[in-house]
């Protein structure tokens, strides 16, 4: 079965637009043809056999009057589309324009419409009636011109005027029908009155203007066959010589927007307004436009929130560069396929507005990646920077290892660019800068002080096992080798500080370096003190004290015990003993060297504690009443050494 051929009324019996051209198009395979098809229009008086020529040139199915009843076709302009070319063709049915004013101005619309939009207007006449300047013809014709008259001061296009000679018997030779007609169509343009700018103007300014002559269709059946025939080629294939369809007739409206430039058209018609097609692309262009961004737009932000839902916010994705490429091509593809054929002003124009969009919708997946990267690369930072060897210089691996991930966001940036829009990465990259800087300082500055920690540490050890020592069997000299050690001790880490700080610090910040030691120096004593302190508790104090009595009473600087013979050297040793012991309370009260000399301290003792008043007081570990305290109950404990002393003494004696 032949598929039924698609026949409908663009305007219909009422003169209102049909609003389904679009789906009309669809049908007849046209919406997607872009600027590949053309538009032919008839116009000519009622009944001059129009619908059956165009049928037998197109393969349509217009609506033909009935001979045997003649009845009326029905009002209306008729769309249909050409059964092997991609040509619409319109087909106008009218009444006879002179018999009423209504139909009238049917006539004249639909003339206007046809002109406006067609770039082929076939011009239907008898053989008989050219030169009849009172015929229905004459009328048509000055419909035709005055119609475009009134289109002029806008239309740039040309038209073809392709005047059919029906039943053109062939006496007459076409070329003195057409001279006839011309100067027809000469006398009515010249009666006209045209706009300003256009007194002098020709027809053929406006018009190209093209004749056939076609047999009777009942009496020359075959001849009139043949010349359909050949007509049809010049419609259909367009490698023949006088094929109808010149580029400058096309109307520049992409099939997808012919229904409602078309639709435009005749309302502007029917309102009596005034019809301005450059106008009215542009207002088509920028209708379509939009249409065409919002049905680009569809699948694009579909796709995005499919993107979004995978890509969860601090993680990074992977083929994030390529995805969006697709996207932002996809729909940049979608909208050019269609839009570029709509004026380059207006396509340009939404265009941005496009790109907006979707600029706007692929910075969020921008955005987030990189401050994902910049999360990870700092983290990663942080974990290479604590693992530095640390008599390697920090400063230095450190740098180089923000290089790097300075030039692995770069690279992201740079991999998820897209071409036509504009990303500043700057920003990204001055945070990225500033995180890992101050990760870096912290991470060094953290480095450093375990570095100080474990300097002290051993510091601290080294001069509590000596205290330990040295207070164990104490001499009034305690002391100086205790203070003399500290000082190397602190000495020597003061150079190895200044060693390894230019491997943490910049080398322009000597004073920095200064800080720490000081603080190193007053940590260091303030440990020593502390220690001295809790070795110098009443307890170990008067145990020591003891000890240091009866190893200076008992014993001779040799080390020899002393016999205590007579009680008179006994006596002198105890006194002597007494003595060297309450000089020994002395000495140890206050950390100072034999000669009287107090230490460097290098610090204020008052940063440590307000309630230290001076050096002195920071360096003095007994205070007058512990002294007086001590040396009460040191005179207690030599008393009692003393007396048993003598007691044996005197045994020995009186044995
Ligand atoms: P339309 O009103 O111009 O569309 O005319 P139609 O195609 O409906 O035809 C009107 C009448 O003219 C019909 O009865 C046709 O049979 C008849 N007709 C069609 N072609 C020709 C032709 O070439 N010569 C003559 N004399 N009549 C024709
Ligand atoms: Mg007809």
């Amino acid at each position: 079965m032949v598929p039924q051929r698609i026949c409908t009324q663009i305007v219909d019996e009422h003169k209102s637009f049909n609003k389904d051209i679009p789906q009309f198009m669809q049908e007849v395979n046209l919406a997607d043809a872009g600027f590949s098809y053309h538009v032919v229009a008839v116009l000519g008086s009622q009944s001059t056999g129009k619908s059956t020529l165009l049928n037998q040139l197109f393969g349509t199915r217009f609506d033909v009057m009935d001979a045997g009843k003649r009845q009326q076709t029905t009002k209306g302009i008729w769309l249909s589309k050409a059964q092997e070319a991609p040509i619409l063709v319109m087909d106008v049915e009218g009444t006879d324009g002179r018999e009423r004013g209504d139909d009238q101005d049917f006539e004249r619309k639909s003339a206007l419409f046809s002109i406006a939009t067609s770039e082929v207007i076939i011009v239907n006449m008898w053989e008989h009636q050219i030169g009849l300047y009172q015929g229905s013809n004459m009328v048509l014709l000055k419909t035709v011109l005055e119609v475009h008259l009134q289109l002029f001061h806008s239309k740039k296009e040309r038209s073809l005027l392709q005047f059919v000679i029906r039943d053109y018997i062939g006496t007459t030779s076409m070329v003195n029908l057409s001279e006839t007609i011309k100067t027809d169509l000469m006398n009515v343009w010249s009666s006209l009155s045209k706009p300003p700018g256009l007194e002098d103007s020709k027809i053929t300014d406006f018009f190209d203007l093209g004749f056939t002559g076609l047999p009777h269709k009942i009496l020359c059946s075959e001849a009139f066959d043949t010349a359909v025939d050949s007509l049809r080629t010049r419609f259909s294939n367009s490698d023949a010589p006088d094929y109808v369809f010149d580029p400058s007739y096309h109307k520049r409206i992409p099939a997808d927007g012919f229904s409602l430039y078309t639709r435009e058209i005749w309302d502007t018609i029917e309102n009596n307004k005034d019809l301005d097609l450059p106008t009215q692309q542009q207002l088509l262009a920028q209708y379509r436009c939009d249409e065409i961004i919002a049905e680009a737009m569809e699948p694009f932000t579909k796709a995005c929130s499919v993107l979004k839902s995978e890509f969860l916010p601090g993680n990074i994705c992977e083929n994030l560069a390529s995805r969006m490429r697709e996207l932002f091509e996809q729909v940049v593809k979608d909208y050019d396929r269609q839009a570029k054929r709509y004026n380059s002003a207006i396509y340009e124009k939404k265009k941005q507005e496009l790109l907006r969009s979707v600029d706007t919708s692929l910075y969020v997946f921008f955005q987030a990646q990189l401050n994902a990267l910049q999360k990870q690369l700092v983290a990663s930072f942080v974990k290479t920077a604590e693992s530095f060897p640390s008599d390697k210089p920090f400063k230095e691996l450190s740098s180089r290892e923000i290089e790097k991930s300075k030039c692995r966001m770069q690279e992201e940036a740079q991999s998820l660019m897209i071409a036509g829009i504009d990303w500043d990465s700057a920003q990204f990259l001055l945070k990225l800068s500033e995180e890992l800087e101050s990760s870096c300082d912290s991470v060094c500055k953290q480095k450093l002080l375990s570095k100080i920690a474990e300097m002290r540490t051993s510091l601290q050890t080294q001069v509590a096992e000596s205290l330990e020592i040295a207070l164990q069997k104490p001499n009034l000299k305690v002391w100086d080798g205790l203070l003399d050690e500290l000082s190397t001790h602190q000495k020597q880490a003061a150079d190895e500080l200044v060693r390894v700080f230019p491997l943490f610090m910049d080398s322009a910040e000597p004073e920095v370096a200064q800080d720490y030691i000081h603080d190193f120096h007053k940590d260091v004593w303030m440990a020593f003190r502390k220690k001295v302190v809790l070795e110098m508790s009443d307890l170990l104090l008067q145990q020591r004290l003891r000890v240091y009595f009866e190893e200076t009473f008992r014993y001779d600087a040799d080390g020899m015990p002393k016999l205590f013979k007579k009680s008179d050297t006994l006596d002198l040793d105890y006194r002597e003993s007494v003595s060297k012991s309450l000089e020994l309370i002395k000495v140890l009260s206050c950390m100072k060297y034999s000669d009287g000399r107090t230490p460097e301290l290098g610090f204020d003792v008052k940063e440590i504690d307000s309630s230290f008043s001076s050096p002195n007081d920071f360096l003095t570990i007994l205070n007058r009443k512990r002294i007086s305290d001590t040396s009460v109950n040191l005179k207690r404990t030599a008393d009692l050494i003393y007396l048993d002393s003598k007691r044996s003494v005197v045994s020995t004696q009186t044995r």
